[in-house]
């Protein structure tokens, strides 16, 4: 071991470094502890440094080092971010981006007071749930409808409240895992409910939930596959069936649909998925689905379907834990509202603008942006076929015919192009591909082309 102690004595003291001219810039507008705390910490970090054997910096560095950590700090963490990746449904990416249409509305709840709780009509207190029921149950058909966090909790809420210490039957082809460890099973078992598992991963008949219920059964469960697709020799059991043996034998049965679509999104070339209105017309006495999927909304889950059982989730005690917050509240009756007239939908949605265009739309978008980014000096940029998908954990393995810009460094890494972008700002995300960075515009929104010309430009120069 060589010796590092001349080298951790030279280390520059916190104190001298606030004499530094670009800390006393700083201490202008910096109050003094926070500013104390930022050079504590880059001393601290350089005293690893040389610690590991890296070459020491000087002060110079480390008092530019305490103010990018400064301004780190004052920058929103949580950012905006243009998705170049034509995932249109990315949970990384925060999945659906909300209408621009309602944002005025979503601005004023946010900024104000509001009657989350108070009925204006007679003074007294009112539920928080009151003001989307109506609307969810318009446009789903359904008796009643509640609303919570998201999905996971919906699917966690009615498991407590009908099978806790009682069985729960799925079938054995159902048991997903959605990711970030939402896994079916263990969600059915940390609810207090025994899963009981039907069929095989490949086929389920009625005949093997009606030889499962028994006295002990608190609910039948249908799990739509939502993010994989079992293929070949299968068969699963339709939710009318399942429903009318949940009447007959007096159990509850639910369907956790995931994807909340309300709409047919056949027109835009994709495979028939199940909507929120199929499900609740089947009979099937509660369906769960998320707002921030196919539906387009915010993050939230909604539980959609008969009134008693309903009126009996309102009253569990763990909703309070799974409540929607106002501003997801406003989101959700702003998006539902546009769904009642459909064509408001497609066209102000993002999630079913990005999906809607066609590839003749997209390859002049891909030539325009394009055009703006060839000139930059260091990128070789063309214009390629390729697909885009929906993602989000719905419609696997469908793809949606798309053009892409694809860029090209000369001598940078593409991975390293990649992070600059990523890192910039405003942060671009693209996909990596034969050593180039893909750029789709599906997914790109108002204003985007300008910010991924500002992002190529502020990448190459650094
Ligand atoms: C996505 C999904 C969930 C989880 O939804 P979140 O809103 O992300 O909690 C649950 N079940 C199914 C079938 C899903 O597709």
């Amino acid at each position: 071991m060589p010796d590092r102690a001349p080298l951790l004595r030279s280390l520059p003291a916190v104190g001298a470094l606030l004499g530094h001219p670009l800390v006393k810039a700083e201490a202008a507008r910096t109050e003094p502890a926070r500013l104390t705390q930022a050079l504590r910490e880059e001393v601290a970090e350089e005293r690893a440094r040389r610690l590991a054997g890296e070459p020491p910096r000087e002060p110079d560095a480390l008092a530019a080092g305490a103010v990018a950590r400064l301004e780190r700090l004052f920058r929103p963490q949580l950012r905006r971010v243009v998705n170049a990746t034509g995932v249109v449904l990315n949970t990384n990416l925060g999945r659906a981006p909300l209408a621009p249409g309602i944002l005025d509305d979503l601005t004023a709840i946010a900024g104000g007071y509001s009657n989350l709780e108070l009925d204006l009509e007679t003074g007294q207190r009112g539920s928080r749930y009151s003001h989307v029921e109506a609307l969810l149950c318009r446009l789903t058909g359904a008796e009643a409808a509640l609303v919570v966090n998201n999905c996971a909790a919906a699917v966690l809420l009615v498991v407590d409240a009908f099978a806790r210490g009682r069985e729960v039957v799925v079938s054995r082809g159902q048991l997903i895992e959605i990711g970030g460890s939402f896994r079916l099973p263990e969600v059915i078992t940390g609810s207090g409910a025994r899963l009981v598992e039907v069929g095989t991963t490949n086929k389920t008949y009625l005949s093997d939930y009606e030889r499962a219920v028994g006295p002990d059964t608190g609910m039948l469960l249908l799990s739509h596959t939502s993010n994989y697709r079992i293929i070949g020799f299968t068969a699963e059991v339709e939710r009318r069936e399942l429903a009318t043996l949940g009447r007959e034998r007096g159990v509850v049965t639910v369907e956790d649909l995931g994807s909340g679509l309300l709409v047919d999104l056949t027109r835009f070339g994709v495979p028939p998925e199940p909507t929120v209105q199929e499900s609740v017309a089947s009979g099937i006495d509660l369906v769960t689905v998320s707002g921030d999927k196919l539906l387009g909304g915010p993050q939230c889950g909604l539980i959609l379907g008969r009134k008693n059982l309903i009126a009996k989730l309102k009253r569990h005690p763990l909703l309070r834990a799974l409540r929607q917050d106002k501003l997801g509240l406003a989101a959700l009756e702003g998006t539902l509202r546009l769904y009642l007239q459909p064509d408001h939908v497609i066209a102000e949605v993002p999630i079913f603008k990005a999906m809607a265009k066609r590839p003749d739309t997209l390859k002049g978008e891909a030539n325009r942006l394009a055009e703006r980014l060839a000139p930059l000096p260091g990128v070789a940029v063309r214009v390629v076929e390729g697909t885009s998908s929906v993602g989000g954990g719905t419609l696997p393995g469908v793809e949606l015919p798309t053009w892409l810009v694809a860029v090209r460094p000369h001598t940078l890494g593409v991975d390293e192009l990649a992070r600059r972008m990523r890192t910039g700002e405003p942060a671009v995300v693209g996909r990596i591909g034969e050593d180039q960075l893909l750029l789709d515009p599906r997914t790109l929104l108002e204003g985007d082309e300008a910010r991924v010309q500002a992002a190529l430009k502020e990448a190459l120069s650094r």
